[in-house]
């Protein structure tokens, strides 16, 4: 089916800026409460929030046989359950309704079906049942490789040989906004074999992009490389919180533990991989040669701005990293293709994150660990304060778009204020 959604020609009814992340050519989903409202699943064009369930009460969705539990739902894994033909076609529909110079459903324009952004809440999107975070980013594993362990030997014999995953927690991806605590553990103080247990000192994001698998594959089945798209419905930004002093401590043989599982952020809007196709570019060549099963055809990279910024307590934004989701050397379907090389299956709602996304340059690191470089190069904030590490009160924001023929296609905001940890009784 043709992604008629993405005409960079079309025009909306709801006014947009240019500057905005959701002209009609994004049409991401999401889940809101409206004013007054249950939760229900919902759109975006510009500053506001399209009532999906109201729209199919209205008959918007009519002759698409789509049952109204879809968009009266907490969750969007209902709707990517219905397979890439039929969201395919649900991102049409609405377009076509909120099309300028539609007159298919210009009669019904007036009804009330759209509220302001501001009026809603957002909610967790997707129910996730299982989260896998890779460490997909060269630039990143190359840094901290060699800020660990050996800056000749910085990558481990395995790394270009395959995308190097673990299993995450799931139960604690939270929508942005969710006041995240400072977490509680053990760390090892310096020169000493006896662990010490207290709040984190060493708190840090990660930049990372996450995709949510639509569809289910049944215990056995492999997702080849070139069958992973149908399986990839949409991006989100996602920070993974990582508590770095834990986590030395803890990673030790099984990888990381209690350091990540404490809290992980991703933006409320669902961006599909349809809305993306026009930022598609190549990947980084790779070299040696991947394995047959790892092996793909075409662009699978995407032009994707990121950026972070830690707003720091007094209101200032400061912009600590800019990088592109380009930069990945392990694209989503080699990651797919892996994960299900020895059978395991997905489900609808399985979450993974591309590992932290670092480029060439110093300011293009997508965490503090590595801009900071462990902590011996302090960042300066708008405000005359330092940062080594993320502190009490400050807000970590990342933000993503592409743009190309004049279209942006954004993620809007994930973001996450740290409040100090728990009591420890
Ligand atoms: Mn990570």
């Amino acid at each position: 089916m043709k992604i008629e959604a993405n005409n960079p020609q079309l025009k909306s009814w709801l006014k947009t800026d240019l500057s905005s992340d959701f002209p009609i050519q994004n049409i991401p989903f999401g889940v809101a409460m409206p004013p007054g409202k249950s939760p229900r699943v919902v759109s975006r064009i510009g500053d506001w929030v399209i009532d999906l369930l109201e729209a199919y009460e209205l008959g918007f969705f009519e002759g698409m046989s789509i049952s109204k539990s879809v968009f009266d739902n907490n969750y969007i894994n209902e709707l990517m359950a219905l397979g890439k033909n039929k969201t395919r076609a649900v991102r049409n529909r609405i377009s076509l309704f909120m099309l300028e110079d539609d007159t298919f459903m210009a009669s019904k324009k007036s009804a009330r079906f759209t509220y302001p952004v501001a009026d809603c809440e957002m909610l967790m999107p997707v129910k996730v049942g299982d989260y896998t975070d890779f460490y997909s980013s060269e630039e990143h594993a190359t840094n901290v490789g060699t800020m660990f362990r050996d800056p000749e030997n910085a990558l481990l014999p395995n790394w270009k040989h395959l995308p190097v995953g673990y299993h995450g927690r799931a139960s604690s991806i939270v929508v942005s906004g969710t006041p995240i605590h400072r977490p509680t553990g053990q760390t090892i103080p310096p020169d000493s074999n006896t662990p010490v247990f207290g709040p984190c000192r060493l708190l840090d994001f990660e930049l990372e992009m996450g995709f949510v698998v639509g569809g289910e594959t049944r215990l056995g089945q492999r997702i080849s490389a070139a069958e992973a798209e149908e399986y990839i419905f949409g991006l989100v930004l996602f920070n993974d919180w990582s508590a770095r002093d834990i986590q030395k401590w803890e990673y030790v043989p099984l990888g990381p533990f209690l350091a990540k599982s404490f809290a992980s952020t991703i933006s409320p809007w669902i961006i599909t991989l349809d809305a993306l196709e026009p930022f598609r570019v190549a990947g980084p060549e790779q070299d040696p040669k991947v394995l047959p099963y790892l092996e793909y055809e075409g662009k699978k990279n995407y032009d994707i701005h990121l950026e972070v910024i830690i707003r720091t307590p007094n209101g200032d934004e400061n912009v600590v990293c800019r990088s592109n989701f380009k930069y990945m050397y392990w694209n989503m379907t080699q990651q797919l293709a892996h994960h299900t090389v020895n059978g395991c299956n997905f489900k609808t709602g399985d979450m993974c994150a591309s590992g932290t996304i670092s480029g060439k340059s110093p300011d293009s690191y997508g965490s503090m660990l590595e801009l900071s470089w462990k902590g011996t190069k302090p960042i300066k904030m708008s405000d005359g304060t330092e940062r080594k590490f993320i502190q009490d009160g400050d807000t970590v924001i990342l933000r993503g778009y592409g743009e190309n023929e004049g279209v942006r296609i954004g993620f809007g905001e994930a973001e996450g204020k740290i409040y100090p940890a728990l009591d420890m009784e």
